[in-house]
């Protein structure tokens, strides 16, 4: 199973990061359809059942053209996300498009019991096709309605495409993870204050 970076604190931001720089060459994670149903049920954007749905009933033909729909639609997010860090207004036509995958979300609420407690989920009377991308709409909206863009951050590292949203308390975060990009920039910038000091 492909593994998934889940670093962006936000599903859009998370879906964005499917593409990734590794070893200095641009990387794309969603190679076939099964990893991009894997993404979303890893990132709980999906659930198994109607992953099952969607892999018993579509076409290979289907499942092509809407791999190719989440490409276009992450690199719209890619450009939504890049003009948020450089305090760019969000042009309409990734509004429309977002729009465009939302008004597929046609269904109805539910409740349903949950250990301790009740809980409500989303009953989809959509296609299988269209209930695919659509919760992904949603949660971009969210992202835009209710979060703070200002905490949406491009890693520090200049040659890292990754996004992420900061919950830290001071809103300090820099790294999309310390293990890829903080600490190898910290030994980076160590090496080269020991250098500056052993050339004096
Ligand atoms: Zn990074």
């Amino acid at each position: 199973m492909q593994k998934f970076l889940f670093v962006g604190n936000h599903p859009c931001l998370d879906f964005i990061n499917t593409q990734m720089i590794v070893k200095e060459e641009p990387a794309d994670l969603l190679g076939g359809f099964e990893d991009l149903i894997s993404w979303l049920l890893q990132a709980r954007v999906l659930a198994k059942t109607q992953a099952d749905v969607v892999r018993a009933e579509l076409s290979h033909d289907q499942m092509s053209s809407l791999l190719e729909q989440a490409k276009s639609f992450r690199a719209t997010l890619r450009g939504l996300a890049e003009r948020l860090v450089a305090s760019k207004p969000v042009p309409d036509s990734t509004i429309i498009t977002i729009n465009r995958f939302l008004s597929q979300r046609s269904g109805y609420p539910q409740l349903v019991r949950r250990k301790g407690g009740f809980e409500q989920r989303f009953h989809s009377a959509a296609t299988p096709a269209q209930s695919v991308l659509a919760p992904l709409a949603e949660a971009t909206s969210d992202l835009l309605c209710r979060a703070n863009v200002a905490l949406i951050k491009k890693c520090g590292n200049p040659s890292c495409i990754l996004y992420f949203y900061d919950t830290t308390k001071n809103h300090t975060r820099n790294w999309c993870s310390m293990q890829l990009c903080g600490n190898r920039l910290k030994v980076a910038a160590y090496y080269r204050r020991s250098r500056g000091k052993a050339s004096l």
